[in-house]
C-alpha cells in the first residue's frame, strides 16, 4: 500500500499517478473468485473484451488496506463484513487499459448484485451474492487513478 485514501492526501496521490490515463481502470478479482477457481476464466473474459493488462499482482489485503480501500463505505452496515471478506484470502489486483475503460469494464462486470447483473457479465456468471461478487471495478477515472496508485508503485505499471 503506497498511499492513504484520504482526501487530504490527494495532492501526493496525484503526483504519483502520472502513468494513469483516463483510458485505464483498476480491478480486483476478489477472494471468492479465487477460492472458487475462477481466476483464469475471469482474466480470459477481461482480455477477450479488449482490455490490456498494465499491472497485475496476486496478493492478500491486510485489514488496514481493505479498510482504507473501502473507506467510502465506512458508515454502511456491510462495511465490517466487506473488510473481513476482502481479507479472507488472496486477490488479483490489476490496472487495465482500453478506450473508455471505466465504463466498458463496469458493463463487463455487471451490477453489484448478481441477481440484477445482465446476462453474459462476469458477476452474472461468477458472483455468489451482492457481497461476495467476484470482482471490483473502479467507478470513475479519478477513482481508477487513486485505486491503481494505492496498489502499485510507478515502476510496477507498464
Ligand atoms: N457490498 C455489500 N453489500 C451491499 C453493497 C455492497 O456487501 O449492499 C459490497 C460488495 O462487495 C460491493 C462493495 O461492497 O462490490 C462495494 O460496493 P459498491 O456499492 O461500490 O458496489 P460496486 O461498485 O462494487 O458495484
Ligand atoms: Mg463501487
Amino acid at each position: 500500500m503506497n498511499f492513504k485514501m484520504d482526501k487530504k492526501n490527494n495532492v501526493s496521490l496525484h503526483q504519483n499517478t502520472n502513468k494513469m490515463a483516463t483510458n485505464r481502470t483498476f480491478t480486483m478479482l476478489k477472494p471468492d473468485a479465487i477460492e472458487n477457481g475462477h481466476m483464469g476464466k475471469i482474466l480470459s473474459m477481461i482480455i477477450d473484451a479488449g482490455f490490456t493488462i498494465k499491472a497485475m499482482k496476486y496478493t492478500r489485503l491486510t485489514e488496514a488496506q481493505a479498510g482504507a480501500f473501502y473507506e467510502v463505505h465506512k458508515e454502511r452496515p456491510f462495511y465490517g463484513e466487506l473488510v473481513s471478506y476482502m481479507t479472507s484470502g488472496p486477490i488479483v489486483a490489476a490496472i487495465l487499459e482500453k478506450d473508455n475503460a471505466v465504463e466498458d469494464f463496469r458493463k463487463l462486470i455487471g451490477a453489484t448484485d448478481p441477481a440484477e447483473a445482465a446476462e453474459g457479465t462476469i458477476r452474472k456468471y461468477f458472483a455468489e451474492s451482492k457481497g461476495r461478487n467476484a470482482v471490483h471495478g473502479s467507478d470513475s477515472d479519478e477513482n481508477a487513478a487513486i485505486e491503481g496508485a494505492f496498489h502499485f508503485s510507478a515502476n510496477e505499471v507498464f
